[in-house]
């Protein structure tokens, strides 16, 4: 899961995170700027704007983890909320119920075969051209499209009472600093 890019055109603050342990990665921030639409990027989010659109992306892939292993379905009463290997028969790090009976689960084609388990829908943060081409597997598809949906649903403003930055070059200068 761990990516680290620093250059020009694409930044990260936070790195990545951990779905074995439901954990955010917080790396060194190398960057000021994020892209609003990575499959259009025309505009950015800036300075604390960049912080909490990532912190808050990941932190909806961890919640999607709660989601996926907190399902249960009528018809599978033995199958209960939490992990376990058991229910993941194609290891593709999503409860097989969720994936044959929620509404992203069909909405974005996750399928289990129990006859061929293949991990096929499994999440990949490889995803740079395939996520744009909408070709990424079931997994990536329907988390970076969720992520990003709350990302951009999000109000900036909010934050910026908080914004003490101090950016000595005033480029990118602190919201509480105009
Ligand atoms: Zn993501």
């Amino acid at each position: 899961m761990n990516q680290f890019v620093c250059n020009a055109n694409f930044q990260l603050v936070v790195t990545g995170y951990d779905p074995a342990y439901n954990k955010i990665i917080l790396g060194e921030g190398c960057g000021f700027y994020k892209s609003k639409n990575t499959c259009n990027p025309i505009t950015n989010y800036e300075g604390i704007h960049t912080l909490f659109s990532t912190i808050v992306h990941e932190v909806e892939h961890a919640k999607i983890e709660c989601d996926v292993w907190q399902y249960t379905h009528s018809s599978h009463p033995n199958i209960h909320a939490g992990f376990s290997s058991l229910w993941d028969i194609d290891g593709d790090g999503y409860k097989d119920i969720w994936e044959l009976n929620s509404v992203p689960g069909m909405l974005y084609g996750f399928t289990v075969n129990p006859g061929n388990p293949t991990n096929v829908d499994a999440y990949s943060s490889n995803y740079g051209v395939c996520f744009c081409a909408g070709s990424c597997s079931a997994g990536t598809m329907f988390e970076e499209i969720r992520c990003r949906n709350v990302e951009a649903a999000l109000n900036y403003s909010l934050i910026d009472n908080d914004d003490w930055s101090f950016d000595p070059t005033n480029k990118i200068q602190g919201k509480q600093w105009k």
